[in-house]
């Protein structure tokens, strides 16, 4: 393995984590319900993406189970 030949000074090494810290998520409103969701990513409460709708929302998933059982 290689083994670096002189320990990083403390100013390298405060540039090297310069970079090391976490953001907040970022979300949109969804355009159907209003709900924040995340941007590019199918609404998890009404199952839209864009203008129309791609999965089942979970609460009409759970309607449909109630109704078979
Ligand atoms: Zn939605």
């Amino acid at each position: 393995m290689a083994v670096p030949r002189k320990k990083t000074s403390p100013a390298k090494r405060g540039m090297r984590r310069a970079h090391d810290f976490l953001t907040a998520a970022s979300y949109a409103e969804c355009a159907n319900c209003g709900e924040p969701r995340r941007p590019h990513h199918v609404c998890a409460s009404c199952g839209h993406y864009g203008d129309r709708e791609v999965v089942a929302p979970k609460a009409a998933v759970e309607e449909i189970d109630d109704e078979a059982a």
